[in-house]
């Protein structure tokens, strides 16, 4: 964790806003006003447990509401507390703007370490903290939406959803009131492994500009890049296991919390996944060599660092070892600013957590569409659009027929071309387009300004300018 010298998260997130903002031209006040929170719940409840009551306490932080719902998700830890929920609700402003996806920013925490508990233990807490949410209109279709985050997942997602609408039967738009949701009760395909998904369309799309990966002293392609993930939860297990199976990345070292696994030939993420499921953490693990001071890992050589598991652990104390030229934080905040200023002078070349974790937010965007909309993607298109492609290689091949030559079109391109988009390839493809447009708006301004020298103040610059003309035009 972060040495005493340094800031608070929150802290550090407000120096790295004020770095850009120092660029830009703003009216007085209205500069504060996008970077102040705007309000952060406390509750406290109790939940009887094992024949005693036992009080809880969580937060729920509503950043900006320059558009609404705000949209953050609802972190189970023991660490939690209002600096940190403040810290990720302003960060979740800036992601939003960043890929425009319509919401302001928000975010939850529960003080608890879900590993203590059973799953029925599990639910009734969730419950309740969701019904006191539910009741202050902080979980809501229209102003208030959560998603998944650390320590939560699918499972309590759907808890929050059932619990909103038992206590809004006639609200049509029940199961919008929260994201990350299972299939089954109103999810979207492609949700669970979004963030991690994004994250290898953020480095594919790194890795199409020579002048980008030279900034990093990089060059070619993702395959057989040396990677070392910090968290194989679901962001870096999933970054993980895309980056390996389909770009040929190695990923040569994983830290969990009770140590990190290192394999200069790459590990098998599976492997160690279905090891850590089954063990609770990676020692023991049998085809790596285990170092007991997992964060250490963080300063191996390699050509691509992932922090994905929590904040502030690249900071003052180890920001100088890094050796990584390239790293791209998965998790929200893994970099304190001081360490910002360390690697920036160094030239380490930062992907920044606005924008690397944007796929999450990206796909609950479109599963809040889908829920409002109340139909699946691609249920009206499919069919129809399989039909014209049918026409067409119908006509070609009959034109060719009459020419005499016998032009029957390959199987399997047939087989791809005739069939419509699912609803995973539609979101894929939203998520890619996302990814894309946001890295060209932030590259754009890295590129073309002599005083923005990382992607972080340029991720600042584009989605600051964005809340900025926000507020603006409807007035404060
Ligand atoms: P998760 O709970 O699924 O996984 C976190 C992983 O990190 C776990 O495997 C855990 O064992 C490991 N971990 C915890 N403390 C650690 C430590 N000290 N050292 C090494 N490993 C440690 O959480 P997640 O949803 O994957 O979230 C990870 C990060 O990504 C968080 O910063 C979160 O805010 C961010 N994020 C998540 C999402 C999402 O959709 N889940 C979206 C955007 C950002």
């Amino acid at each position: 964790m972060s040495s005493p010298k340094e800031p608070s998260f929150r802290e550090s997130v407000d120096i790295m806003f004020n770095r850009a903002v120092a660029l830009m031209d703003l009216p007085p006040g209205l500069e504060e006003k996008v970077r102040v929170c705007n309000a952060t719940y406390t509750v406290r409840f109790g939940v009887r447990l094992r024949g005693e009551i036992r009080t809880f306490t969580g937060y729920r932080s509503v950043h900006s509401e320059h558009m609404e719902p705000v949209k953050g998700g609802i972190r189970y830890a023991l660490g939690v507390n209002q600096d940190e929920v403040e810290a990720l609700a302003a960060l979740m402003t800036y992601k939003c703007a960043l890929v425009e996806a319509p919401f302001g920013g928000s975010k939850g925490g529960l003080c608890i370490d879900p590993r203590e508990y059973e799953e029925h233990e599990l639910e009734l807490i969730t419950r309740r903290f969701a019904y006191e949410l539910a009741k202050r209109d902080m979980i809501n279709p229209a102003q208030n939406v959560p998603a998944p985050d650390m320590g939560t997942g699918e499972r309590e997602m759907a808890w929050i959803a059932d619990q909103y609408q038992r206590m809004n039967t006639t609200d049509i738009n029940g199961r919008a009131c929260v994201t990350g949701k299972p299939l089954n009760a109103g999810g979207i395909s492609g949700r669970v492994e979004a963030t991690g998904r994004g994250v290898q369309y953020a480095l594919r799309e790194f890795f199409r500009y020579e002048e980008d990966k030279a900034k990093a002293g990089l060059s070619g392609t993702l395959e057989g890049k040396r990677v070392i993930v910090q968290g194989l939860g679901n962001v870096g297990y999933h970054a993980a296991k895309f980056l390996s199976e389909e770009d040929g990345a190695l990923i040569t070292g994983v830290i969990e919390r009770d140590g990190a696994l290192f394999r200069e030939e790459g590990l098998d993420v599976e492997a160690v996944r279905n090891w850590i499921i089954k063990h609770g953490g990676v020692s023991g693990y049998p085809d790596a060599n285990l170092i007991e001071d997992g964060a250490k890992l963080l300063e191996q050589d390699c050509d691509i660092l992932i922090p994905a598991a929590l904040e502030g652990v690249i900071n003052l104390s180890n920001a100088k070892e890094i050796k990584a030229p390239l790293i791209i934080e998965a998790a929200n905040g893994p970099v304190t600013s001081g360490a910002d200023e360390i690697l920036r002078n160094k030239g380490t070349v930062i992907i920044p957590d606005m924008y690397a974790n944007a796929g999450g937010v990206t796909v609950s965007y479109f599963e809040w569409v889908k829920n409002l909309s109340h139909i699946r993607f691609g249920r009206m298109q499919r069919r129809q659009e399989e039909a014209r492609h049918q026409l067409v290689v119908d006509q070609l091949e009959a034109l060719s027929d009459s020419m005499g030559n016998t032009w029957n079109l390959e199987g399997s391109f047939k087989d791809k071309y005739l069939r419509g988009a699912d609803e995973l390839e539609l979101v894929r493809s939203g998520l890619d387009d996302t990814m894309r447009i946001a890295y060209q708006s932030m590259r754009e301004v890295w590129h073309s300004r002599d005083d923005v020298t990382d992607l972080r103040t340029a991720a600042y610059l584009v989605s600051i300018d964005k809340v900025a003309r926000s507020y603006r035009a409807k007035g404060l």
